[in-house]
């Protein structure tokens, strides 16, 4: 089995196990585990917080409003979603309940924790060259430390400890609660803020997407944290 196939197939069962996994609280009141969607070697992996009400129902992610609102940016800035890896820093989907609705809860930093080994064996299986943090959530969590998002969107961050890179920018769900007479001023730097990331697409677009980068553009990874190792482990024992 080619390493591509290989690495695809871990994922699913990765898949399989976050719906078992009972790590936080969460898994217990969700309908199933969402996880990370799009192919091995993908340039991009964009990470958001959470499924949310949709998402928690159909069990794929970025497919409700925010999602949709992202999938409106992809096509303007002219890339194909076939090509990102989509997922979210918490796999199952925090809410309270009122009345028949289900309200979004921001999911707590144990929680977030918890469910930060997962989001490294994706990490690990597809390799993407960069990411994009959607909203703080999904930025301390690649990024291992508080991020101010409004101070350090648009720009890429670098993380020291994994060579990491990150294109950190707002959650869609932020525009589409926010100050509807700002809503296309804020659409607006929202494209710019993701636009950052349009050359590496673009150069991605011109190589297939699980094709190995040459060892010398590889950033030097110093020593890797806890989460990774235990990824690495993980992906082992699915691989194996
Ligand atoms: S949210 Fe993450 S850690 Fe919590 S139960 Fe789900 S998969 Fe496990």
């Amino acid at each position: 089995m080619s390493h591509r196939n290989e690495a695809t197939a871990a994922l699913k069962a990765l898949s399989v196990a976050t719906d078992a996994c009972r790590e936080c609280p969460l898994g217990a009141h969700a309908t199933q585990s969402v996880f990370g969607e799009g192919p091995v070697g993908a340039a991009l992996m964009v990470v958001g917080e959470q499924p949310g009400d949709k998402e928690d129902l159909v069990g794929r992610p970025f497919v409700g409003p925010a999602g949709k609102l992202f999938d409106r940016a992809v096509a303007e800035l002219g890339w194909s979603r076939e090509k990102l890896y989509v997922t979210n820093a918490v796999k199952h989907f925090k809410y309270e309940p009122r009345g028949k609705r289900r309200m979004h809860k921001t999911p707590g930093q144990r929680e977030v924790d918890a469910c930060h080994h997962w989001l490294e064996s994706e990490m690990e299986l597809v390799q993407p060259r960069a990411c994009i943090a959607l909203g703080g959530t999904a930025a301390r969590s690649l990024l291992g430390r508080p991020v101010a998002v409004m101070t350090e969107r648009g720009q890429w961050v670098e993380d020291a400890a994994t060579g990491r890179r990150v294109l950190v920018t707002l959650h869609p769900s932020a525009l589409l609660r926010g100050d509807p007479l700002q809503r296309e001023a804020a659409w607006e730097a929202w494209l710019k803020d993701l636009s950052m990331a349009s050359e590496l697409m673009k150069k991605a677009g011109a190589r297939r997407p699980a094709e190995k980068q040459p060892a010398a553009e590889k950033p030097e990874k110093p020593a890797a944290r806890p989460a990774a190792n235990h990824a690495r482990r993980r992906v082992r024992m699915v691989m194996e």
